[in-house]
């Protein structure tokens, strides 16, 4: 192997293959909130403070229980018991059915041949209508403020994790899935993630209705 050739190598356990055809998932069992993901993102891609291409969000927060409350979490909500704190990597997904394409009026968002949901920055207007599509948060717009845009929206170019599609060409896994301590970002195939869940007995967290917006009608069946 030359130095220019890709090792093939990954960080972390969380990544079972990359490049077309990959998907991105969170295991919200393995998720500990301890944002080095975060931190991998920004580093990586040197975003500004206030721009993050994927947040943590907690549910039910603040809810005090006995030790190994937070086990199963997925399984107790579904049960429909409190399973305390339960945290959620949130980003762009690369949907299979992306609201955020569907609703962008000027093509800006764009899904690719190879699955990557892109920005195509000279395109977009700032009208923000995929912050209204998209259900999982992930659309940013760090320079809303710079004036740009104004016509049409609230100014701003669109801005989300882009899978870190660069690192996957010379099959590196996304900075925060390789970073992550814990293994929680999922990296790979419909159904290397759904094996892996199952294997880790861990449940996806999301709804059918958003499983099929994630995956498509046909992969979301993996997870059942
Ligand atoms: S809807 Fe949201 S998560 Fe899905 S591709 Fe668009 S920006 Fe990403
Ligand atoms: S803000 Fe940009 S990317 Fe989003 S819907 Fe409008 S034109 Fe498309």
């Amino acid at each position: 192997m030359t130095q220019d050739e890709p090792s093939g190598q990954v960080m972390s356990q969380g990544v079972m293959s990359t490049g077309e055809g990959m998907r991105i998932f969170p295991d919200v069992e393995a998720c500990i909130d301890c944002g080095g993901c975060v931190v991998a993102c920004k580093r990586t891609w040197d975003r500004e403070i206030d721009n993050q291409r994927i947040d943590i969000t907690t549910m039910a927060e603040g809810v005090a229980g006995p030790q190994g409350e937070n086990a199963d979490k997925t399984g107790r909500l579904a049960a429909g018991e409190n399973p305390g704190e339960t945290s959620l990597p949130m980003q762009c997904y690369h949907c299979e059915n992306a609201p955020c394409v569907s609703v962008c009026p000027t093509n800006a968002l764009q899904k690719e041949d190879d699955g990557f949901v892109s920005v195509h920055e000279d395109l977009c207007v700032g009208c923000q209508y995929c912050l209204s599509g998209c259900p999982f948060g992930a659309p940013q717009f760090p320079d809303s403020n710079d004036g740009t845009a104004q016509i049409f929206g609230t100014g701003g170019i669109m801005d989300k994790c882009t899978g870190c599609r660069e690192r996957q060409e010379v099959q590196k896994g996304p900075a925060c899935a390789e970073e992550c301590a814990t293994d929680a970002i999922l990296v790979g195939g419909a159904g290397e993630i759904a094996d892996e869940l199952e294997a880790r007995d861990s449940q996806p967290f999301f709804n059918d209705e958003a499983m099929a917006i994630i995956f498509g009608e046909e992969d979301a069946q993996l997870f059942q």
